[in-house]
């Protein structure tokens, strides 16, 4: 790997300037889900047992660059005292040195919202500094920031050692196995709403995956790229001539492209709306493709019976709403089995992906689910991620 992690650092007695993305959800000040807190628990807890002294660095909401009351970070120390069992010092930038000198071991400093430093978004080298003098070691733990050059996720991470914390690692080397060395084939799976969202992702992946299969609303600009009318389904006629691009260019890269053979059409976007099963090319002029049909299924369950690793973004249908979720479930299904049989290597990341796997019930038995969203889907478009190279 590229990166160092925490295992080739000496934290004993060093403060660790720890990038965490702790942005969670809050009502009336009230943390109403602390997974992302959580989820740093492993780093903290590490630094912690070696007998560093984590100073935690984080964004919270858009102040851009303001001090904005409502969101200082202050309001999250009981939630991560919770999650890390042990006290939480909270310091702004002016207030830092002293309150990490007066920290004791075994305990945790929470610096203000980095974005409240009208620096920290211009990846100011002078904010750096200051952040820089406040530590020994730089550990980034933030994968879901690391698509932004910003002074605590870029700049910072040239002034001190840097290594990678346990969560941006386990990132890594999930995405490195999916796509970076791969074992072969490598099956990609996208879906979702549109072509024009995930352009440069689909050019990027038919160069580095075997098969692609395309589901979801993005599938009908594909059939209607060659012809096929889609009635009023969900799609966007005047992509056809980039969706006949990525189809040339896949053909030239050696990658086989699935498209949807049946597909399951409605007349109305509702829950249990009266649906039908219909070739692809058969789509009724008043009705829309919801979802992909079951012949659709069968080929994408043969598809991840071949493949040795799948990366999976975006819904087969329109998930949100019964029964057009079918598609979507029966695929997340035979992957999960797939993955937990030891057949399998398989990584998904997306907003809607994520919630459409553990809708189905499916999340758990994958081999990597990324919640990095924006970064996650930078790096399928074959990005380098500022905050990740700056760790090399
Ligand atoms: P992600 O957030 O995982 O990247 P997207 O945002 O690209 O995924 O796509 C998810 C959305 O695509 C969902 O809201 C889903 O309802 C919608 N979608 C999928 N298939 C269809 C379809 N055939 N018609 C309309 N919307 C669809
Ligand atoms: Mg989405």
């Amino acid at each position: 790997m590229a990166w160092k992690t925490l295992d080739d650092m000496d934290l004993d007695g060093k403060r660790v300037l720890t990038r965490v993305d702790i942005n969670v959800p809050v009502e009336n000040g009230e943390v109403t889900d602390a997974t992302r807190i959580e989820r740093v628990g492993p780093t903290v807890q590490d630094i912690l047992s070696r007998g560093g002294k984590p100073v935690l660095l984080a964004h919270f909401g858009r102040p851009k660059g303001k001090v904005v009351p409502e969101m200082s970070l202050k309001m999250l120390v009981p939630a991560i005292e919770a999650a890390f069992g042990t006290k939480v010092h909270f310091a702004t930038l002016d207030e830092a040195e002293v309150v990490i000198d007066a920290c004791d071991a075994g305990q945790v400093v929470l610096l203000e919202n980095t974005r409240f430093e009208p620096g920290e978004e211009k990846n100011d080298a002078e904010l750096a500094k200051r952040y820089a003098a406040l530590g020994d070691i730089y550990c980034n733990d933030a994968f879901s920031a690391a698509h932004r050059a910003h002074a605590s996720t870029e700049a910072l991470a040239h002034l001190l050692p840097a290594c990678a914390g346990r969560l941006m690692q386990a990132e890594l080397e999930a995405l490195d196995a999916a796509l970076g060395t791969p074992k072969r084939p490598v099956l990609a799976v996208v879906g979702g709403a549109k072509v024009s969202t995930k352009l440069e992702l689909l050019g990027n992946l038919v160069e580095k995956v075997d098969l692609l299969v395309i589901g979801g609303g993005m599938a009908n600009t594909f059939l209607a790229a060659k012809g096929i009318d889609v009635g009023k389904s969900l799609c966007e006629h005047e992509m056809a001539g980039t969706a006949k691009e990525i189809i040339a260019k896949a053909a030239t890269a050696g990658c086989e492209i699935l498209l949807p053979s049946d597909v399951v059409v409605a007349r109305e976007f509702r829950e249990n709306a009266p649906s039908e099963t219909v070739p692809a090319d058969a789509c009724p002029a008043d009705a829309m493709i919801l979802d992909a049909g079951p012949d659709s299924v069968e080929a994408v369950k043969a598809a991840i019976d071949k493949a040795e690793t799948l990366i999976w973004n975006g819904p087969l249908g329109a998930f949100e709403i019964a029964p057009f979720d079918a598609a979507t479930n029966a695929a997340a299904a035979h992957a999960a089995a797939a993955t937990a049989h030891g057949q399998l290597v398989s990584v998904a990341g997306g907003g809607d992906t994520v919630a459409a796997l553990n809708k189905a019930g499916a999340a758990e038995d994958f081999t990597y689910i990324s919640t990095a969203g924006g970064a996650f889907l930078e790096w399928m478009e074959g990005k380098v991620l500022p905050g990740v190279a700056a760790l090399g």
